[in-house]
Protein backbone atom coordinates (compact mmCIF):
# COMPACT_ATOMS: atom_id res chain seq x y z
CA UNK A 1 0.00 0.00 0.00
CA UNK A 2 1.44 3.33 -0.96
CA UNK A 3 1.62 6.29 1.62
CA UNK A 4 -1.28 8.04 -0.40
CA UNK A 5 -3.58 5.29 0.06
CA UNK A 6 -2.71 4.78 4.20
CA UNK A 7 -3.52 8.20 4.64
CA UNK A 8 -5.25 10.09 2.04
CA UNK A 9 -2.75 12.49 1.11
CA UNK A 10 -5.37 15.30 1.10
CA UNK A 11 -5.23 14.99 4.62
CA UNK A 12 -3.02 18.06 5.97
CA UNK A 13 -2.34 17.82 9.93
CA UNK A 14 -5.53 17.11 11.81
CA UNK A 15 -7.59 18.21 8.80
CA UNK A 16 -9.28 15.29 7.04
CA UNK A 17 -10.03 14.83 3.62
CA UNK A 18 -13.28 13.19 4.16
CA UNK A 19 -14.58 11.06 1.56
CA UNK A 20 -18.33 9.69 0.86
CA UNK A 21 -18.81 6.71 2.81
CA UNK A 22 -19.00 4.71 -0.18
CA UNK A 23 -15.36 5.69 -1.00
CA UNK A 24 -14.49 3.81 2.17
CA UNK A 25 -16.31 1.04 1.56
CA UNK A 26 -13.88 -1.81 1.29
CA UNK A 27 -16.50 -5.14 0.10
CA UNK A 28 -13.97 -7.91 2.51
CA UNK A 29 -15.17 -5.75 5.78
CA UNK A 30 -18.56 -6.15 6.61
CA UNK A 31 -20.60 -3.29 7.91
CA UNK A 32 -24.26 -3.35 7.81
CA UNK A 33 -25.22 -6.39 5.38
CA UNK A 34 -24.03 -9.58 6.85
CA UNK A 35 -23.31 -12.19 4.56
CA UNK A 36 -26.52 -14.55 4.63
CA UNK A 37 -25.89 -18.07 5.98
CA UNK A 38 -25.72 -21.20 3.53
CA UNK A 39 -28.99 -23.09 3.68
CA UNK A 40 -30.97 -20.99 5.74
CA UNK A 41 -34.52 -21.04 5.20
CA UNK A 42 -35.92 -17.59 5.98
CA UNK A 43 -39.22 -17.58 8.57
CA UNK A 44 -41.35 -15.18 6.76
CA UNK A 45 -40.83 -17.79 3.59
CA UNK A 46 -39.37 -14.87 0.94
CA UNK A 47 -36.33 -15.04 -0.90
CA UNK A 48 -33.26 -13.92 0.96
CA UNK A 49 -32.42 -10.52 0.64
CA UNK A 50 -30.50 -8.67 -1.73
CA UNK A 51 -28.07 -6.02 -1.34
CA UNK A 52 -29.64 -2.70 -0.60
CA UNK A 53 -26.62 -1.06 -1.81
CA UNK A 54 -25.76 0.62 1.63
CA UNK A 55 -21.78 0.95 2.38
CA UNK A 56 -19.88 -1.65 4.08
CA UNK A 57 -18.39 0.45 6.68
CA UNK A 58 -18.05 -0.25 10.47
CA UNK A 59 -19.74 1.65 13.34
CA UNK A 60 -16.78 4.18 14.35
CA UNK A 61 -16.21 4.65 10.50
CA UNK A 62 -19.33 5.84 10.75
CA UNK A 63 -19.02 7.89 13.42
CA UNK A 64 -15.81 9.19 12.94
CA UNK A 65 -17.43 10.26 9.08
CA UNK A 66 -19.88 12.20 10.47
CA UNK A 67 -18.09 13.82 12.98
CA UNK A 68 -15.45 15.27 11.21
CA UNK A 69 -18.10 16.34 9.02
CA UNK A 70 -19.78 18.25 11.53
CA UNK A 71 -16.26 20.23 12.48
CA UNK A 72 -16.14 21.09 8.90
CA UNK A 73 -19.04 23.99 8.99
CA UNK A 74 -18.01 27.61 10.01
CA UNK A 75 -20.55 28.93 12.76
CA UNK A 76 -20.85 31.85 15.09
CA UNK A 77 -19.46 29.89 17.42
CA UNK A 78 -16.68 29.10 15.54
CA UNK A 79 -15.42 32.84 14.48
CA UNK A 80 -16.49 36.29 13.84
CA UNK A 81 -19.39 36.32 11.21
CA UNK A 82 -19.55 40.11 9.25
CA UNK A 83 -22.10 38.82 6.74
CA UNK A 84 -24.11 41.85 6.02
CA UNK A 85 -27.79 41.60 6.12
CA UNK A 86 -27.77 38.55 8.18
CA UNK A 87 -27.04 39.49 11.59
CA UNK A 88 -25.30 36.84 12.48
CA UNK A 89 -24.93 37.34 16.39
CA UNK A 90 -24.11 35.51 19.14
CA UNK A 91 -26.99 32.71 20.66
CA UNK A 92 -27.35 33.19 23.91
CA UNK A 93 -27.03 29.59 25.23
CA UNK A 94 -29.72 30.26 27.82
CA UNK A 95 -32.43 30.55 25.07
CA UNK A 96 -31.06 26.97 24.18
CA UNK A 97 -31.57 26.16 27.48
CA UNK A 98 -35.08 27.22 27.80
CA UNK A 99 -36.19 26.37 24.81
CA UNK A 100 -34.99 22.18 25.80
CA UNK A 101 -37.09 22.53 28.71
CA UNK A 102 -39.17 18.85 28.35
CA UNK A 103 -42.33 20.68 28.62
CA UNK A 104 -41.41 23.03 25.81
CA UNK A 105 -39.38 20.61 23.80
CA UNK A 106 -41.96 17.24 23.80
CA UNK A 107 -44.88 18.99 23.22
CA UNK A 108 -47.03 18.13 20.66
CA UNK A 109 -49.19 20.63 18.36
CA UNK A 110 -52.36 18.36 18.21
CA UNK A 111 -52.15 18.67 21.74
CA UNK A 112 -55.68 20.25 23.71
CA UNK A 113 -55.49 23.65 23.85
CA UNK A 114 -55.95 22.98 27.74
CA UNK A 115 -53.08 20.87 28.42
CA UNK A 116 -50.43 23.28 26.57
CA UNK A 117 -51.46 26.69 28.28
CA UNK A 118 -47.99 27.56 29.04
CA UNK A 119 -46.96 27.49 25.32
CA UNK A 120 -49.70 29.64 24.48
CA UNK A 121 -48.81 32.01 27.10
CA UNK A 122 -45.27 31.81 25.56
CA UNK A 123 -46.86 33.04 22.25
CA UNK A 124 -49.21 35.63 23.67
CA UNK A 125 -46.18 37.35 25.43
CA UNK A 126 -44.15 37.30 22.32
CA UNK A 127 -47.03 38.96 20.21
CA UNK A 128 -47.31 41.45 23.00
CA UNK A 129 -43.86 42.42 23.17
CA UNK A 130 -43.35 42.43 19.23
CA UNK A 131 -46.36 44.66 19.13
CA UNK A 132 -44.85 46.92 21.65
CA UNK A 133 -41.44 47.31 20.37
CA UNK A 134 -42.61 47.60 16.13
CA UNK A 135 -46.25 49.73 17.81
CA UNK A 136 -47.84 47.69 15.04
CA UNK A 137 -50.56 45.51 17.77
CA UNK A 138 -51.66 43.38 15.33
CA UNK A 139 -49.22 40.15 15.53
CA UNK A 140 -49.28 36.39 13.60
CA UNK A 141 -46.35 34.27 14.64
CA UNK A 142 -46.70 31.87 12.01
CA UNK A 143 -44.41 32.89 8.91
CA UNK A 144 -41.68 30.51 8.98
CA UNK A 145 -38.46 32.63 7.66
CA UNK A 146 -38.46 36.24 6.81
CA UNK A 147 -39.53 35.21 2.71
CA UNK A 148 -42.42 34.45 4.21
CA UNK A 149 -42.90 36.81 6.51
CA UNK A 150 -43.21 39.31 3.30
CA UNK A 151 -45.50 36.54 1.34
CA UNK A 152 -48.06 36.80 4.44
CA UNK A 153 -47.28 40.80 4.66
CA UNK A 154 -48.26 41.01 1.43
CA UNK A 155 -51.03 39.24 1.24
CA UNK A 156 -52.76 40.69 4.13
CA UNK A 157 -52.31 43.90 2.15
CA UNK A 158 -53.69 42.50 -1.14
CA UNK A 159 -56.24 41.76 1.33
CA UNK A 160 -57.25 44.76 2.84
CA UNK A 161 -57.47 46.20 -0.91
CA UNK A 162 -59.56 43.92 -2.10
CA UNK A 163 -61.93 44.03 0.88
CA UNK A 164 -62.31 47.52 0.06
CA UNK A 165 -62.99 46.74 -3.76
CA UNK A 166 -59.73 48.66 -4.48
CA UNK A 167 -58.47 46.15 -7.30
CA UNK A 168 -57.08 47.92 -9.78
CA UNK A 169 -54.34 48.51 -7.28
CA UNK A 170 -51.86 46.44 -9.16
CA UNK A 171 -48.28 47.78 -8.65
CA UNK A 172 -45.57 47.67 -5.49
CA UNK A 173 -42.94 50.23 -5.53
CA UNK A 174 -39.22 49.05 -4.48
CA UNK A 175 -35.87 50.33 -4.21
CA UNK A 176 -33.84 49.56 -6.70
CA UNK A 177 -31.06 48.21 -3.37
CA UNK A 178 -33.76 45.93 -2.75
CA UNK A 179 -33.16 42.51 -1.36
CA UNK A 180 -34.46 40.18 -4.09
CA UNK A 181 -36.67 38.26 -1.73
CA UNK A 182 -38.64 42.19 -1.59
CA UNK A 183 -39.58 42.21 -5.74
CA UNK A 184 -40.05 38.46 -5.96
CA UNK A 185 -43.23 38.24 -2.90
CA UNK A 186 -44.60 40.59 -4.72
CA UNK A 187 -44.33 39.18 -8.06
CA UNK A 188 -45.87 36.10 -6.07
CA UNK A 189 -48.57 38.10 -4.73
CA UNK A 190 -49.56 38.79 -8.51
CA UNK A 191 -47.74 42.60 -8.28
CA UNK A 192 -46.24 44.82 -11.01
CA UNK A 193 -42.91 45.80 -9.43
CA UNK A 194 -41.91 49.25 -10.03
CA UNK A 195 -38.69 50.72 -9.37
CA UNK A 196 -37.91 53.47 -6.68
CA UNK A 197 -34.40 54.91 -8.19
CA UNK A 198 -31.82 54.93 -5.32
CA UNK A 199 -28.48 54.21 -7.33
CA UNK A 200 -26.80 57.65 -7.16
CA UNK A 201 -27.76 58.47 -3.65
CA UNK A 202 -27.72 55.22 -1.79
CA UNK A 203 -31.04 56.68 0.26
CA UNK A 204 -34.91 57.63 -0.89
CA UNK A 205 -35.12 60.99 -2.20
CA UNK A 206 -38.52 62.84 -2.07
CA UNK A 207 -38.11 63.13 -5.93
CA UNK A 208 -37.39 59.86 -7.02
CA UNK A 209 -40.20 58.86 -4.35
CA UNK A 210 -42.95 60.79 -6.41
CA UNK A 211 -41.45 59.96 -9.58
CA UNK A 212 -42.41 56.09 -9.15
CA UNK A 213 -45.51 56.86 -7.35
CA UNK A 214 -46.81 58.88 -10.21
CA UNK A 215 -50.50 59.95 -9.40
CA UNK A 216 -50.77 56.53 -7.29
CA UNK A 217 -54.15 55.15 -8.64
CA UNK A 218 -52.96 52.34 -9.49
CA UNK A 219 -49.98 51.50 -6.50
CA UNK A 220 -51.03 49.49 -3.85
CA UNK A 221 -47.70 50.27 -1.89
CA UNK A 222 -44.42 50.08 -1.27
CA UNK A 223 -41.82 47.65 0.03
CA UNK A 224 -39.08 49.85 1.85
CA UNK A 225 -36.07 47.81 4.13
CA UNK A 226 -35.21 50.83 6.98
CA UNK A 227 -32.01 51.21 7.30
CA UNK A 228 -31.85 50.24 3.88
CA UNK A 229 -29.94 47.40 2.45
CA UNK A 230 -26.62 50.26 2.26
CA UNK A 231 -26.76 50.43 5.95
CA UNK A 232 -28.28 54.00 5.86
CA UNK A 233 -30.92 55.41 7.80
CA UNK A 234 -33.95 56.68 4.90
CA UNK A 235 -33.68 60.18 6.24
CA UNK A 236 -37.07 60.84 4.64
CA UNK A 237 -39.04 58.22 5.58
CA UNK A 238 -41.51 59.94 7.20
CA UNK A 239 -42.91 62.14 4.27
CA UNK A 240 -42.24 58.89 2.04
CA UNK A 241 -44.46 57.32 4.03
CA UNK A 242 -47.09 60.49 3.80
CA UNK A 243 -47.10 60.85 0.08
CA UNK A 244 -48.09 57.03 -0.23
CA UNK A 245 -50.81 57.10 2.52
CA UNK A 246 -52.06 59.85 0.93
CA UNK A 247 -52.38 58.09 -2.36
CA UNK A 248 -53.88 54.85 -0.74
CA UNK A 249 -51.21 52.55 -0.65
CA UNK A 250 -49.68 50.75 2.49
CA UNK A 251 -46.06 50.69 3.42
CA UNK A 252 -44.42 47.19 4.18
CA UNK A 253 -41.42 47.41 5.86
CA UNK A 254 -38.61 44.85 5.79
CA UNK A 255 -37.58 44.51 8.86
CA UNK A 256 -34.55 42.37 8.77
CA UNK A 257 -32.21 45.20 9.80
CA UNK A 258 -34.66 45.70 12.81
CA UNK A 259 -31.26 44.85 14.71
CA UNK A 260 -30.17 48.83 14.15
CA UNK A 261 -33.46 50.17 15.36
CA UNK A 262 -35.16 47.53 18.21
CA UNK A 263 -35.59 49.43 21.00
CA UNK A 264 -34.32 52.72 19.73
CA UNK A 265 -37.74 53.51 17.79
CA UNK A 266 -40.79 51.76 16.54
CA UNK A 267 -41.40 51.27 12.85
CA UNK A 268 -45.21 52.62 13.24
CA UNK A 269 -43.69 56.21 14.13
CA UNK A 270 -42.18 56.28 10.78
CA UNK A 271 -45.41 55.00 9.01
CA UNK A 272 -45.00 51.54 8.70
CA UNK A 273 -48.21 49.37 7.71
CA UNK A 274 -46.80 46.20 7.91
CA UNK A 275 -43.47 44.74 8.77
CA UNK A 276 -41.67 41.21 9.32
CA UNK A 277 -39.69 40.36 12.01
CA UNK A 278 -36.30 37.59 11.53
CA UNK A 279 -36.49 36.40 14.86
CA UNK A 280 -32.98 34.43 13.55
CA UNK A 281 -31.93 37.86 13.07
CA UNK A 282 -32.76 40.70 15.59
CA UNK A 283 -33.57 38.24 18.25
CA UNK A 284 -30.93 36.18 18.45
CA UNK A 285 -32.25 32.63 17.70
CA UNK A 286 -29.75 30.34 15.52
CA UNK A 287 -29.69 30.13 11.75
CA UNK A 288 -27.65 29.60 8.36
CA UNK A 289 -27.72 25.66 9.31
CA UNK A 290 -28.47 26.40 13.13
CA UNK A 291 -32.06 26.03 13.08
CA UNK A 292 -35.05 27.20 11.06
CA UNK A 293 -35.90 30.55 10.33
CA UNK A 294 -39.26 32.52 12.14
CA UNK A 295 -40.46 35.28 10.63
CA UNK A 296 -43.45 36.43 12.17
CA UNK A 297 -45.60 39.75 10.84
CA UNK A 298 -46.42 42.95 13.05
CA UNK A 299 -49.42 44.83 11.14
CA UNK A 300 -51.39 48.30 12.43
CA UNK A 301 -55.00 47.71 13.80
CA UNK A 302 -56.56 48.58 10.53
CA UNK A 303 -54.75 45.74 8.76
CA UNK A 304 -55.28 42.77 11.78
CA UNK A 305 -58.35 41.30 10.45
CA UNK A 306 -57.04 40.49 7.25
CA UNK A 307 -53.49 38.82 8.99
CA UNK A 308 -53.28 34.99 9.08
CA UNK A 309 -54.09 32.76 11.88
CA UNK A 310 -53.53 31.37 13.97
CA UNK A 311 -53.22 33.90 16.60
CA UNK A 312 -53.19 33.48 20.27
CA UNK A 313 -56.16 35.20 22.38
CA UNK A 314 -56.16 35.71 25.73
CA UNK A 315 -59.60 36.04 27.53
CA UNK A 316 -59.66 36.00 31.30
CA UNK A 317 -56.89 33.51 32.25
CA UNK A 318 -57.08 31.28 29.31
CA UNK A 319 -55.23 31.54 26.24
CA UNK A 320 -56.65 29.84 22.98
CA UNK A 321 -55.94 30.05 19.61
CA UNK A 322 -57.99 31.93 17.03
CA UNK A 323 -59.02 30.01 13.96
CA UNK A 324 -60.61 31.23 10.60
CA UNK A 325 -63.76 31.41 12.37
CA UNK A 326 -63.20 33.80 15.14
CA UNK A 327 -61.67 36.14 12.31
CA UNK A 328 -64.11 36.27 9.47
CA UNK A 329 -61.52 38.42 7.31
CA UNK A 330 -58.50 36.75 7.43
CA UNK A 331 -56.51 35.56 4.62
CA UNK A 332 -56.51 32.01 6.54
CA UNK A 333 -53.57 29.93 7.25
CA UNK A 334 -49.94 29.87 5.46
CA UNK A 335 -49.05 26.47 6.84
CA UNK A 336 -49.48 23.51 9.07
CA UNK A 337 -49.69 24.44 13.31
CA UNK A 338 -48.28 27.56 14.63
CA UNK A 339 -45.10 28.49 13.73
CA UNK A 340 -41.66 27.63 14.79
CA UNK A 341 -42.46 27.42 18.57
CA UNK A 342 -39.04 26.90 19.35
CA UNK A 343 -38.07 30.03 18.43
CA UNK A 344 -41.03 31.77 19.92
CA UNK A 345 -38.85 30.26 22.86
CA UNK A 346 -35.79 31.54 22.00
CA UNK A 347 -37.02 35.20 21.35
CA UNK A 348 -38.87 35.51 23.97
CA UNK A 349 -36.10 34.51 26.34
CA UNK A 350 -33.75 37.28 24.60
CA UNK A 351 -36.51 39.85 24.86
CA UNK A 352 -36.78 39.09 28.55
CA UNK A 353 -33.13 38.39 29.58
CA UNK A 354 -32.75 42.01 27.66
CA UNK A 355 -34.96 43.81 29.07
CA UNK A 356 -36.32 47.40 27.44
CA UNK A 357 -32.71 48.78 28.46
CA UNK A 358 -30.89 45.94 27.48
CA UNK A 359 -32.32 45.93 23.99
CA UNK A 360 -31.72 49.70 23.41
CA UNK A 361 -28.10 48.83 24.23
CA UNK A 362 -28.23 46.34 21.23
CA UNK A 363 -29.03 48.57 18.33
CA UNK A 364 -26.51 51.38 19.55
CA UNK A 365 -24.20 48.98 20.32
CA UNK A 366 -24.22 47.19 16.44
CA UNK A 367 -25.01 51.05 15.53
CA UNK A 368 -21.22 51.74 17.32
CA UNK A 369 -19.26 47.98 15.76
CA UNK A 370 -20.34 49.16 12.41
CA UNK A 371 -19.12 52.65 12.90
CA UNK A 372 -15.92 51.62 14.38
CA UNK A 373 -14.75 49.31 11.74
CA UNK A 374 -16.12 51.86 8.95
CA UNK A 375 -14.08 54.22 10.84
CA UNK A 376 -11.12 52.42 10.76
CA UNK A 377 -11.36 51.72 7.31
CA UNK A 378 -12.25 54.73 5.19
CA UNK A 379 -8.85 55.25 4.54
CA UNK A 380 -8.27 51.78 2.62
CA UNK A 381 -11.55 51.10 1.19
CA UNK A 382 -13.57 53.37 -0.55
CA UNK A 383 -16.80 54.28 1.05
CA UNK A 384 -19.95 54.82 -1.47
CA UNK A 385 -22.10 57.03 0.55
CA UNK A 386 -22.01 59.61 2.94
CA UNK A 387 -22.45 59.96 6.45
CA UNK A 388 -22.54 57.59 9.34
CA UNK A 389 -23.75 53.79 9.14
CA UNK A 390 -26.27 52.01 11.05
CA UNK A 391 -25.79 48.63 12.04
CA UNK A 392 -23.45 47.41 9.12
CA UNK A 393 -21.00 49.28 6.70
CA UNK A 394 -21.16 49.16 3.08
CA UNK A 395 -17.27 49.88 0.93
CA UNK A 396 -16.02 48.54 -2.20
CA UNK A 397 -13.45 47.51 -3.97
CA UNK A 398 -13.15 50.76 -6.14
CA UNK A 399 -9.39 51.87 -4.76
CA UNK A 400 -7.80 47.97 -5.14
CA UNK A 401 -9.96 47.34 -8.58
CA UNK A 402 -7.24 49.47 -10.64
CA UNK A 403 -4.57 46.87 -9.52
CA UNK A 404 -6.90 44.08 -10.65
CA UNK A 405 -8.02 43.00 -6.88
CA UNK A 406 -11.83 42.42 -6.76
CA UNK A 407 -14.60 42.10 -3.86
CA UNK A 408 -14.28 38.80 -4.91
CA UNK A 409 -10.87 38.55 -4.44
CA UNK A 410 -10.44 40.15 -1.03
CA UNK A 411 -13.29 37.83 0.17
CA UNK A 412 -11.22 35.09 -0.63
CA UNK A 413 -8.16 36.20 0.90
CA UNK A 414 -10.23 36.79 4.06
CA UNK A 415 -10.85 33.18 4.08
CA UNK A 416 -6.88 32.56 3.67
CA UNK A 417 -6.69 34.89 7.59
CA UNK A 418 -9.44 32.87 9.03
CA UNK A 419 -12.53 35.31 8.49
CA UNK A 420 -15.54 34.19 7.80
CA UNK A 421 -16.42 36.88 4.29
CA UNK A 422 -18.54 39.74 4.25
CA UNK A 423 -21.47 40.13 2.24
CA UNK A 424 -20.48 40.48 -1.44
CA UNK A 425 -21.88 41.86 -3.99
CA UNK A 426 -25.17 42.77 -2.47
CA UNK A 427 -26.72 45.24 -2.94
CA UNK A 428 -26.94 45.06 -6.41
CA UNK A 429 -26.78 48.31 -7.58
CA UNK A 430 -23.26 49.45 -5.80
CA UNK A 431 -20.63 48.05 -8.11
CA UNK A 432 -17.97 45.76 -6.10
CA UNK A 433 -20.19 45.70 -2.77
CA UNK A 434 -18.51 44.14 0.63
CA UNK A 435 -21.45 44.98 3.31
CA UNK A 436 -20.23 44.26 6.61
CA UNK A 437 -22.28 43.67 9.59
CA UNK A 438 -20.23 42.78 12.82
CA UNK A 439 -23.56 43.06 15.51
CA UNK A 440 -22.79 44.13 18.77
CA UNK A 441 -22.01 40.64 20.50
CA UNK A 442 -17.83 41.49 18.93
CA UNK A 443 -15.58 42.32 21.09
CA UNK A 444 -13.71 45.13 19.99
CA UNK A 445 -10.44 42.45 20.01
CA UNK A 446 -12.10 40.64 17.05
CA UNK A 447 -13.40 44.07 15.17
CA UNK A 448 -9.89 44.82 15.35
CA UNK A 449 -8.71 41.48 14.49
CA UNK A 450 -10.27 41.63 11.38
CA UNK A 451 -9.88 45.39 10.95
CA UNK A 452 -6.02 44.73 10.64
CA UNK A 453 -6.49 41.71 8.13
CA UNK A 454 -8.47 43.98 5.89
CA UNK A 455 -5.70 47.06 6.17
CA UNK A 456 -3.26 44.60 5.24
CA UNK A 457 -4.74 43.11 2.12
CA UNK A 458 -5.39 47.27 1.46
CA UNK A 459 -1.42 47.57 2.25
CA UNK A 460 -0.50 44.74 -0.07
CA UNK A 461 -2.52 45.84 -3.21
CA UNK A 462 -0.88 49.03 -2.85
CA UNK A 463 2.58 47.66 -2.49
CA UNK A 464 1.89 46.39 -6.04
CA UNK A 465 1.34 42.73 -4.90
CA UNK A 466 -1.82 41.61 -6.12
CA UNK A 467 -1.00 38.23 -8.33
CA UNK A 468 -1.75 36.70 -5.22
CA UNK A 469 -4.49 37.76 -4.49
CA UNK A 470 -6.34 35.52 -7.81
CA UNK A 471 -5.24 32.63 -6.02
CA UNK A 472 -6.58 32.50 -2.62
CA UNK A 473 -7.28 30.46 0.10
CA UNK A 474 -4.19 28.14 -0.52
CA UNK A 475 -4.79 26.57 2.63
CA UNK A 476 -8.21 25.47 2.53
CA UNK A 477 -9.09 21.60 1.81
CA UNK A 478 -11.21 22.92 -1.29
CA UNK A 479 -10.14 26.48 -3.13
CA UNK A 480 -12.10 28.64 -5.62
CA UNK A 481 -15.07 26.92 -6.70
CA UNK A 482 -16.96 26.79 -9.58
CA UNK A 483 -20.06 28.02 -7.81
CA UNK A 484 -22.30 28.77 -11.05
CA UNK A 485 -21.90 25.24 -12.24
CA UNK A 486 -22.53 23.89 -8.83
CA UNK A 487 -25.70 25.61 -8.40
CA UNK A 488 -26.74 24.74 -12.06
CA UNK A 489 -25.60 21.34 -11.93
CA UNK A 490 -26.12 20.11 -8.88
CA UNK A 491 -25.13 16.36 -7.92
CA UNK A 492 -27.53 15.06 -5.48
CA UNK A 493 -27.39 11.33 -5.80
CA UNK A 494 -24.36 9.20 -5.90
CA UNK A 495 -23.78 6.99 -8.35
CA UNK A 496 -21.75 3.64 -8.18
C1 LIG B 1 -32.49 38.10 5.47
C2 LIG B 1 -33.27 39.06 4.68
C3 LIG B 1 -34.52 38.73 4.12
C4 LIG B 1 -35.07 37.32 4.08
O1 LIG B 1 -35.18 36.69 5.31
P1 LIG B 1 -35.11 35.09 5.42
O2 LIG B 1 -35.42 34.85 6.85
O3 LIG B 1 -33.75 34.69 4.99
O4 LIG B 1 -36.17 34.53 4.50
C5 LIG B 1 -35.23 39.72 3.49
N1 LIG B 1 -34.75 40.97 3.39
C6 LIG B 1 -33.55 41.34 3.88
C7 LIG B 1 -33.08 42.76 3.75
C8 LIG B 1 -32.77 40.39 4.55
O5 LIG B 1 -31.56 40.73 5.03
Amino acid sequence: MTLDVAVNIRSRGLNYEENLLWDKARSDEPGVDLPVPEGLRLRTGADARGEIGLPQVSEPQVLRHFVRLSTMNYSIDSGFFPLGSCTMKHNPRLNEKLARLPGFANLHPMQPESTVQGALEVMYTLQQYLGELTGLPGVCLAPAAGAHGELAGMMTIRRAHEARGEVQRDTVLIPDSAHGTNPATAAICGYKVKTIVTKETGRLTLEAFREALGDGVNVAGMMVTNPNTCGLFEGRIVEIAGLLHAAGGYFYCDGANFNALVGKIRPADFGVDVMHINLHKTFSTPHGGGGPGSGPICVTEALAPFMPVPVVEKTGERYRLQTEDDRPETLGRLKGFHGQFGMHVRALAYIMSHGNDGLLQVAEDAVLNANYIMSQLKEDFHVPFEGPCMHECLLTDKAQKEAGVTTLDIAKTLVEYSFHPMTVYFPLVVQGAMLIEPTETESQDSLDRFIVAMKSIAEDVRAGDSGRFHDFPVSTPRRRLDEVRAAKEPKLRWKR
